[in-house]
Parts: C-alpha cells; sequence; structure tokens
C-alpha cells in the first residue's frame, strides 16, 4: 500500500473501515489516489438496520422538516464543492471544467431545491355524503441506491435526494471505479442528517459484491440502479423474490437524426456536445449520427472541423475540455469498437488510441447501419455517422435497436422535428438539443433501457406506494 489516504464507509452516522481496502487509482495519470473499503455482507447488514431503525422516525417527521434537511445537504455540499469537484475528476478523470466536475457538483443546487419544492399531495377521489376517498402516498422503507462510475455525485445526489425527501432512508453503493468523492459526500451530508438516513457502503466488485446482495436483501424495499442493461436484468430478477420496488436507469444508443433543412455550422457545436460531453461516457449521449445525404458533407466537415478545436488532456488542466476514458474496461470497449468501425468507414479524425487512457476525438463517417460501432453501446469519444437518403428509413435505423434512452431530431423547421421525435422508441425526444436533463422533466429509458423515471413529480412518486383510505 502506497501512503494514499484510506477511505471509510459511512454506516449509522459513523465511519467504519473494513479488514481491507482496495485501490482507485487516477485515470489521467495510474496512479493510487486512495483506498476504499472492501465491504463484507455484515457491512451491509449493518447499514440496513441503522437505515430501518432511521425509517420509525424520518418517516414520521414532518414534511417541511424533511424540505428543510435537503437545503441544509445542499448548503454543506455548496460548502465543500471544489473538494469534491477535485476528488471526483482525481478518481473519473472529467475536466474541472466546462461541462465536468465543478458543474456536475453544482447540478446539486437546482435538484436539492426542486425535489424540495415538489408536492405529492393527498388525492381526492370522492368526497361527498356517501363516503370519502383518498389516496394517500406511503413512503417505501430502506432504498438501496446502486450507482456507476460516469457521474458518481450527480447520480448519487438524483438518487438519495427523492428518496429522502418521501420519507425513506438510503442504503448507498457506489461503483469500485469511482468510490471515494461519494464516501466524501455522504460523511458531508451525514452532518447534517440524523444518523442512519443515508449509509454508504463500497465494496470491490471481485471478492464482494455488495449491489448483488442489496438486490435479494430483505431489509431493502425498493433498488434504485443506474448502471449497465447487463447489470439491470440482474437486478430486477434478484429483486423478485422479495417484490422490491425498481427503478431501472440503463444503457442508452442515442440516435440523432439530421434533417435536410439544416445550417451544418450552427448546430456543430450542438451535435458535438449531444455527442462528446463527459468524453462520450453518459448514457443519453448521441452514439449514432443519420445524416440526410444533401448535407452530408457538410455535417461532417463541420464536426471534423469544431473537433479539432478541442482539447483532450488531464482533467486538472484548466483548459481541458475532455479528459482521459476513466478506466481500462471502458478505454478496451472503445478501442476494440473503433476497429471495427474503421475497417469499414472512413475515419474522419481520431481512431487509434492515444497515451495510457486517453483516446482521442474519433469520428468515422460512411458506417452501415449493421456496424458494431453503430449498433453497440461504445461509450467514449467516438461518433459513427450514417448517411440516409428517406427520413422513414432514418426513423426505422434510429428505432431498430433494442436501447430506447433518448433521441434526437436537427431541424430548422422546429414542429416538424417535433413530430418526428414523437416517432422515436424513447424516454426522450430532444429537437435541436441532446442530453440535456431537467429536474422537473421525467427521464428514464423505454424498451431495455430501463424502468421507470427518475425527476418530477413521476420520479418522486416512485419512492412511494399508493395507499388508499376508503371510508
Ligand atoms: P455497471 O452495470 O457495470 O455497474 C453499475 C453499478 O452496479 C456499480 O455500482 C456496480 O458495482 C453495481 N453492480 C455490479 N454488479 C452488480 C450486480 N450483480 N447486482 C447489482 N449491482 C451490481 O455499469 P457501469 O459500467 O458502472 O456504468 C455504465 C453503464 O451505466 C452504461 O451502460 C450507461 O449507459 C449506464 N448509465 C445509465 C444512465 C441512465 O440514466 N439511464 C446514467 C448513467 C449511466
Amino acid at each position: 500500500m502506497t501512503s494514499e489516504p484510506t477511505y471509510h464507509m459511512i454506516i449509522d452516522g459513523k465511519k467504519l473501515s473494513a479488514p481491507t481496502g482496495f485501490e482507485v487509482t487516477n485515470p489521467a495519470t495510474g496512479a493510487v489516489i486512495g483506498y476504499a473499503p472492501n465491504g463484507q455482507s455484515k457491512d451491509l447488514d449493518a447499514a440496513v438496520d441503522s437505515a430501518a431503525r432511521a425509517f420509525k422516525t424520518w418517516s414520521l417527521i414532518t414534511d417541511e422538516a424533511r424540505c428543510a434537511a435537503i437545503r441544509a445537504v445542499s448548503a454543506k455540499l455548496e460548502e465543500h464543492a471544489e473538494e469534491l469537484a477535485q476528488l471526483m475528476t482525481a478518481e473519473q478523470g472529467k475536466p474541472l471544467n466546462g461541462i465536468g466536475s465543478r458543474f456536475e457538483v453544482g447540478l446539486l443546487k437546482d435538484w436539492a431545491e426542486h425535489t424540495a419544492s415538489t408536492k405529492l399531495p393527498v388525492k381526492v377521489i370522492q368526497d361527498d355524503e356517501t363516503g370519502k376517498v383518498e389516496l394517500h402516498r406511503k413512503p417505501l422503507g430502506v432504498i438501496g441506491s446502486i450507482t456507476p462510475w460516469n457521474f458518481p455525485l450527480a447520480i448519487a445526489i438524483w438518487h438519495v435526494l427523492p428518496a429522502i425527501r418521501t420519507g425513506n432512508t438510503v442504503v448507498l453503493k457506489p461503483s469500485p471505479h469511482t468510490p471515494l468523492a461519494t464516501l466524501r459526500m455522504v460523511e458531508l451530508m451525514n452532518e447534517v442528517l440524523p444518523a442512519g438516513v443515508i449509509n454508504c457502503v463500497t465494496c470491490d466488485d471481485k471478492s464482494s459484491n455488495l449491489g448483488a446482495e442489496m438486490s435479494v436483501h430483505r431489509g431493502i424495499r425498493k433498488i434504485i440502479l443506474t448502471g449497465s442493461n447487463r447489470t439491470g436484468a440482474k437486478v430486477m430478477s434478484s429483486a423478485a423474490d422479495t417484490m422490491k420496488r425498481l427503478t431501472l436507469e440503463l444503457g442508452g444508443n442515442d440516435a440523432a437524426i439530421v434533417l435536410p433543412d439544416v445550417d451544418a455550422k450552427a448546430i456543430a457545436e450542438g451535435l458535438f456536445f449531444g455527442a462528446f460531453f463527459n468524453n462520450g461516457q453518459a448514457c443519453a449521449a448521441i452514439k449514432r449520427l443519420y445524416v440526410h445525404e444533401d448535407v452530408y458533407d457538410e455535417v461532417c466537415d463541420a464536426l471534423a472541423e469544431f473537433a479539432g478545436n478541442i482539447k483532450t488532456g488531464p482533467g486538472t488542466d484548466e483548459d481541458s475540455i475532455l479528459g482521459p476514458l476513466a478506466n481500462q474496461m471502458q478505454f478496451d470497449i472503445v478501442s476494440r469498437l473503433v476497429e471495427e468501425g474503421a475497417k469499414e468507414g472512413r475515419v474522419l479524425t481520431g481512431g487509434a488510441p492515444g497515451e495510457g487512457l486517453f483516446y482521442p476525438v474519433t469520428l468515422i463517417a460512411d458506417l452501415n447501419d449493421d456496424n458494431p460501432l453503430v449498433q453497440s453501446e461504445q461509450f467514449g469519444p467516438v461518433l459513427p455517422i450514417i448517411k440516409y437518403s428517406d427520413i422513414d428509413a432514418a426513423i426505422e435505423m434510429a428505432n431498430r435497436n433494442e436501447n430506447g434512452l433518448g433521441g434526437s431530431i436537427w431541424s430548422s423547421d422546429v414542429e416538424k422535428a417535433r413530430q418526428l421525435a414523437l416517432r422515436l422508441e424513447t424516454g426522450t425526444g430532444w429537437v435541436n438539443q441532446h442530453g440535456m436533463l431537467r429536474p422537473d422533466v421525467p427521464f428514464g429509458g423505454r424498451k431495455k433501457s430501463g424502468l421507470g423515471v427518475e425527476f418530477g413529480e413521476e420520479g418522486l412518486a416512485s419512492y412511494t406506494d399508493i395507499q388508499a383510505v376508503v371510508s
């Protein structure tokens, strides 16, 4: 072990170590930046017990008190925003600036405010001389939150705040690739929340897989997972026995369709960041670009020109716009799929791995829709471009993928684009933008991209069960 810090799990408001820890490395340098505890079943049991004890009082305090607590969490994390952003850049690789770590930590304020101000009022179905029927929203109990490595803090916040707002308590388990910023964030949350309301366990996913154990745990009433389709399917089948409620935010292979009436130069920046924000490691990033033949060359040229001005470098360089890939596993997936794409297509820029985990922005044109780079979720700084001549065929290609998270239509005729967006089999259809999430707009996937939604009133309601009171 090097002298880098050892982090602790947070259970019942206290820091808890494990007999062994696992290394967390900086993807920009390969250096170990700290050790996370390799938690075991007994740690998960302790976290669930602690959350269950806290639920007894947390579920009964007033709604106003819970809203005040959410605002206190937001203020506490804001005080530590720079520390959290630095830690996330160190373990995940994303730049501090731009749509990077500082932006991600900054999202908290909007989400906290929206979560605290959204209401789930009692719905009155009947109230007359023959009787009264009300629908109440009741908290579920202990929520198991399982998060991925691409947006470690934003996604944890998106899980935790609505859960506690509605009276639940939480056991959070971050990805073994990026556990440190989450552990620190939960430690800070515990400075303003009662013990047990939010607990955090970590494990290496090799000798211990607490995510899998959470899915079958009898003390957990709901799992919210943001992760891959594969993990989502496992969680869904494991959760059946205990009839857990589920929200599954899974993979995407979002298509963007460019109509012939666009100004190629004007949309290049939006298309570029729609595809490449977070280095393409975003569920709702453009991962396939279908361009009408009339504007195909102009769009390819405008994108290649825009890409030429983008700096990829260590996240701590204040002028880096994109960082390294977050881990070796993802680097290998991207390298393999780019090889497949380059065999068939025309490489406009990039196309070969860089140093360490750095991968250059890669645009590959003239691809067939069947190419594995088009059909798989590549999750990296790569965009395959496909030419089309008929809009119905383009919509069909967009819809034939098994994922259905997001999609977008790019056109100067916004109303026509809205009508086409309605034909996409996706949870969100954007027009002239892609991937912009909002706290007031439900977000989720259709088909294999998931189950249920987060955000908005619908997302908040998913942390409750309905109880009808009939008299
Ligand atoms: P992953 O599925 O490998 O891991 C996600 C989490 O699940 C991690 O915490 C992991 O430790 C845990 N896990 C591993 N095995 C498990 C098991 N058997 N049971 C329960 N949990 C288990 O995903 P990842 O590689 O960390 O993240 C990338 C994936 O997440 C991509 O597919 C991406 O599209 C998806 N994602 C989706 C959204 C969305 O909102 N739809 C957002 C971000 C990322």
